[in-house]
């Protein structure tokens, strides 16, 4: 069995978008427990994987992975010499632990997100692909200006997997530009 929910909802996305079609190298941001990882390896059993989580995770087999928050100064550079070269896809199911306050819990999710992009800009191949999670409504205007700048295809989905009354959404960005002068933001 996976070891979360969340693994249909990423076997549900590859299989709309084929996103772990010819994976080798994949890093998956917030991973803990480890179900996407267990899907990966699942598929691609020879895909290089690191997964980096505040929490620890249960080692698994082919999958390093760094109990870290992602937003250390050194988190990238240590996912990137882990994964010996440009990852083909970034994913990122975080979302900020939350605080009860709907406003401030939306806007620290969004923070996550950008991190991860940012990221994301600097460790995929060109035409690489990158997944995440975000929250629906408000705020994410500029996030999806960003992601269209970076990525040649931008779609948001809702897997059917993801509780029908939840704000979770994900974005799926596929063909990574690269390479063109300027960041993310
Ligand atoms: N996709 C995972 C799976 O299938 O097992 C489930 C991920 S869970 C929904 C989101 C995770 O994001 C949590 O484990 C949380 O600890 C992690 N997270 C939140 N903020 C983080 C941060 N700043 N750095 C690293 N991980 C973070």
């Amino acid at each position: 069995g996976y070891r979360s929910r969340a693994a249909f909802k990423l076997k549900e996305l590859d299989e709309q978008f084929g996103l772990l079609n010819g994976v080798e190298r994949v890093v998956d941001l917030g991973a803990a427990p480890g179900g996407w990882c267990q899907v990966v390896k699942q598929k691609k059993p020879k895909a290089r994987v690191v997964g980096m989580d505040l929490l620890a995770i249960e080692p698994m087999a082919g999958v390093d992975f760094f109990q870290k928050d992602i937003t250390d100064e050194d988190s990238e550079a240590l996912i990137l010499a882990t994964l010996g070269g440009p990852a083909d896809l970034v994913m990122s199911d975080m979302a900020a632990n939350t605080v009860g306050h709907k406003q401030t819990d939306h806007l620290r999710t969004m923070g996550l997100i950008e991190v991860a992009l940012d990221m994301a800009t600097r460790l995929l191949r060109p035409g690489g692909n990158f997944l995440a999670k975000v929250l629906a409504g408000g705020g994410d205007g500029q996030l999806t200006a960003a992601l269209r700048r970076e990525f040649t295809s931008v779609k948001h989905v809702k897997p059917p997997a993801s509780r029908k009354g939840s704000s979770e959404w994900y974005v799926v960005a596929t063909g990574f530009k690269g390479g063109a002068a300027g960041g993310s933001t």
